[in-house]
This record gives C-alpha cells, sequence and structure tokens, in this order.
C-alpha cells in the first residue's frame, strides 16, 4: 500500500459548542488505499483492482477527526452566524477564517516550512466537503485557501511565502485572486490591466480595473494579473495598502450574498518589483494552473453543499403533512429524495476516487527538494481530465439536488421554506455557478 508514514505530533481542537476539547494526535501524511500510480484519464482504457480505487471507507482515523473538526466548525460556528453574513457583516467571515485557521483548517496546503499542516489532498477534500455547509462562507473560505492563497504555495518566491503564506495559513491574513474584468471573463487573457516599470526599477505601476472579485471587500491580499509594457501577462502581489489600489462597491448577487464580490481598482498602483509572483510573461501558467488545482476541492464542496440541502428535504418531507398523509409517504417526493441521494454517492465517488490517486501520485514528489511545487503541479495536472469532469459535474449535481430540496418544501407551501434552506438552497446553486469559470 502506499503508506508513507511521516509521523507529526501536533495539537489538534476539537470545538464542541465551544473550544473546548483539545486532543494530541499523530499525524501521519495519507495511508492511500491506492497501490500504485494510475496514470490520469485511464479509466476510460484501462480495467483497474477494486484495492487501487480510494472511497471515503479508506478514510484514515486522521482524515475522520478533521472532518469532525470541520463538520463540529460548520455547525457550531459557521451556522450559527448566516443570518450575519447575509447582511454582509464581513467581520463575521474575518473572525470565522481566523478561527478556521487556529484549528488547522485554511494551510492543509500550505507546506509546514511557511506555517502550513502540509497534509494530503484527500485531508483538504475532506474539510472542503464538511465545510460547505454554508454557501456564502464556503465561497468566501474556499477563495481565501483555494485562489487567494494557492498562487503563493506554487509560484512563490522563497521569500515571498516566508512574508505572507503563514498569516494566511492563520487567516490573519485574508486572500484574493484578481483575474476576470468587466470585458474578459472566460477570454482571460485578453485583460486590459496594464503593468509599466518605474523608471528607478523598484516598482511597478499598474493601471485598470478587475471585476467580481470573491473577498475584495476585506482581503489583504490580492494576486492581480495585469501585462506588462501591454504585452507580458504577469501575476503580481498587491496589498490592500498599496498606494493607488482601491475596492468598488459590492455586487448585489442573486445568491451567495454571504459572500463579498466588488471590483478593484488600480490607479497608478505602485506594487514592490520583488512583487512579481512567478515570471514577467508567464501568469497564464499560474492563472490556468490555480483554476484546475481548484477543480476537486469545488467538487468537494458540492458534494457538502448536496449533503446539506439532503439534510433539510428529508426530516421534513417526514413532518410535513398533505392530504392526510406525510409527504415523504408520496411516491413522487420518494423518488426525489432517492435521486437526490443517489446522485451525491456519484459526486461523493468522484471526488475521492480522483484525490486518492492524486495523493498516490504525490508521494512520489520530494517534498524537500527545490522543484517541489512544480512536481505537485505537474502530478495534480496528470488528472485534469478526471478534475474537469468533477467541476462540471458535481456542480450540476448540487443544482439538481438544490432545485428538488426545494421541491419537497415545495410541495407543501412555499412560504414554510426556512430561510436557511433557502438560503442554502440559492447560495448553493449560485455560489457554484460562479466557479464555473
Ligand atoms: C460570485 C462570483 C465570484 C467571482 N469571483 C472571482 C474571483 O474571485 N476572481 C476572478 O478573477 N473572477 C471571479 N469571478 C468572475 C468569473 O471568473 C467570471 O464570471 C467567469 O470567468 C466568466 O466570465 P464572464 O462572466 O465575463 O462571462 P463570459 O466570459 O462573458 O461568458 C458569457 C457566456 O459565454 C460563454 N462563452 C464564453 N466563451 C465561450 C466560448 N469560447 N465558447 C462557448 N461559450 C463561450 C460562457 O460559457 C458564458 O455562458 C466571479 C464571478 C462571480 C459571479
Amino acid at each position: 500500500m502506499g503508506v508513507h508514514a511521516r509521523p507529526v505530533e501536533r495539537s489538534w481542537t476539537i470545538i464542541s459548542g465551544q473550544f473546548v476539547r483539545h486532543v494530541l494526535i499523530v499525524l501521519m501524511s495519507t495511508p492511500s488505499a491506492v497501490a500504485s500510480t494510475i496514470p490520469g484519464g485511464s479509466f476510460l482504457l484501462e480495467s483497474r483492482s477494486p484495492a487501487e480505487i480510494f472511497t471515503p471507507e479508506d478514510f484514515t482515523e486522521q482524515h475522520n477527526l478533521i472532518g469532525q473538526t470541520a463538520e463540529e466548525f460548520a455547525q457550531n460556528e459557521i451556522i450559527p452566524n448566516i443570518e450575519k453574513m447575509e447582511h454582509k457583516d464581513f467581520s463575521v467571515s474575518r473572525d470565522l477564517l481566523k478561527k478556521a485557521g487556529e484549528l488547522g483548517l485554511s494551510g492543509v496546503e500550505i507546506p509546514e516550512a511557511y506555517g502550513g499542516l502540509e497534509m494530503d489532498k484527500v485531508t483538504a477534500a475532506v474539510i472542503a466537503d464538511h465545510i460547505a455547509k454554508y454557501a456564502g462562507f464556503a465561497t468566501t473560505w474556499g477563495g481565501h485557501t483555494g485562489i487567494g492563497t494557492l498562487p503563493l504555495v506554487y509560484f512563490g518566491a522563497d521569500e515571498q511565502k516566508k512574508k505572507y503564506l503563514p498569516r494566511l495559513a492563520s487567516g490573519e491574513t485574508v486572500g484574493a485572486y484578481a483575474l476576470s474584468e468587466a470585458s474578459s471573463g472566460s477570454d482571460a487573457l485578453n485583460c486590459r490591466a496594464r503593468a509599466v516599470l518605474s523608471p528607478d526599477g523598484k516598482q511597478y505601476i499598474l493601471n485598470g480595473e478587475k471585476m467580481w472579485i470573491t473577498n475584495a471587500g476585506f482581503a489583504d491580499l490580492f494576486t492581480v494579473f495585469a501585462k506588462v509594457d501591454g504585452e507580458k501577462f504577469t501575476a503580481f502581489l498587491v496589498e490592500r495598502t498599496f498606494p493607488g489600489f482601491s475596492i468598488g462597491a459590492e455586487e448585489h448577487k442573486m445568491g451567495i450574498r454571504g459572500s463579498s464580490t466588488c471590483p478593484i481598482i488600480l490607479n497608478d498602483c505602485q506594487v514592490p518589483a520583488e512583487n512579481v509572483l512567478g515570471e514577467i510573461g508567464r501568469g497564464h501558467v499560474i492563472a490556468f494552473n490555480i483554476l484546475n488545482v481548484g477543480r476537486f476541492k469545488l467538487g468537494a464542496m458540492c458534494v457538502g453543499g448536496a449533503r446539506s440541502s439532503l439534510d433539510h428535504a428529508i426530516p421534513y418531507a417526514k413532518q410535513r403533512k398533505a392530504f392526510g398523509k406525510v409527504i415523504g409517504d408520496f411516491g413522487l417526493v420518494r423518488e426525489k429524495i432517492a435521486n437526490m441521494a443517489a446522485q451525491i454517492y456519484v459526486g461523493e465517488s468522484l471526488v475521492y476516487r480522483t484525490v486518492g490517486m492524486m495523493d498516490s501520485a504525490l508521494a512520489a514528489v520530494d517534498k524537500s527538494a527545490p522543484d517541489a511545487a512544480k512536481k505537485t503541479l505537474k502530478a495534480i495536472e496528470e488528472y485534469a481530465v478526471e478534475c474537469s469532469i468533477i467541476k462540471v459535474w458535481a456542480s450540476e449535481m448540487v443544482s439538481y439536488v438544490v432545485d428538488e430540496t426545494v421541491q419537497v418544501y415545495e410541495a407543501g407551501n412555499e412560504r414554510t421554506v426556512s430561510v436557511d434552506a433557502c438560503n442554502q438552497a440559492a447560495n448553493g446553486r449560485s455560489a457554484l455557478r460562479s466557479f464555473i469559470e
């Protein structure tokens, strides 16, 4: 078996009502059930044995413990604060990101050398799955730990990582990713934002505007894409406090209203030359790789969101009465619930099968080697087909499950739909749509 023991003693906090129980666990890197590295896309061409396929039944004690931590964090910390986040009290979102950081839920993909926990991708998926109970905060957390942090993890220079990653891992600094513009969304390389090196060579002067930036209302650090001299597409690490950087008004979205989405304005924004991320003219490598690595985690969030939706639908169907019996006794409603469960099962299987394969491939990467980040990205890229399938399928799946949940509620009386369920329904759907770049 692909078990690679790397015992690290760490104090892990479990929330139970409040932050009360502290347990010391021995963390081992992922014991993968996958015996050998499976080529990406090979499901079309080769047969695999059951022992090679990773499923939730292969979770270790560590995976279950972290899953429980994320679950209790969602139940005890996120859900009671939904109303505040829906009304755009983003001080709550910031506090929650800090709490998530303290619990180690935001640093699993950050190397230990930079304040993270450097755990396997199964762990990253387990956390995403459990934390995605409320789409508003799931978007905030996903934006911060994914597109807001991973550009630095995979492309940052040592000094940049030392400067920013520890505080991103702890949630003291909030990250965001600014690629889209009013006239360049899917066609991201067509961006208009410009960067010019100052005459003394010490800084780049950025001009332009970015649109629909998740977490922009309160984030501290932005990965901003602009073209140097109007040609060379490049990524920059831009702090909120840099001169010439400002934030536009919050968008009024149809869903995920508990997440912040704003434009950012670059008006002769002064960015130190050492804050170029990666190489000048190679910003596209960062932009597209980061979107690729985010896909499996998006899938895990879809599964978690859909499961949460079903958790609302079933008790309602069991207690709501119509025509003298509970609506869960009607064949049509039972069929909805059965189909929702079946689709969640498929989504869950897709996600964990893929992350299991990834971890098996990643086990061969020497984490201490200078090219570790590059090799890690390469190993993940091997499963680009599976990740794209997950992204498309799981986002459609959660839309379906949320729609069916609303139908189950509407089978009684539309007015009885609880605020929570409604938010989860609308937000879940929109949140996931919003990730379909
Ligand atoms: C809530 C929310 C949060 C967001 N957060 C961020 C963020 O944090 N950072 C960031 O940089 N961006 C963010 N975005 C922007 C998001 O990435 C873009 O909305 C997305 O890239 C799509 O771009 P667009 O909206 O301009 O649509 P367009 O690119 O204009 O596409 C419009 C339609 O045309 C279709 N289309 C486009 N090109 C083709 C083609 N070649 N063939 C067929 N069909 C095509 C698209 O599929 C779509 O249906 C966010 C958006 C939302 C809604």
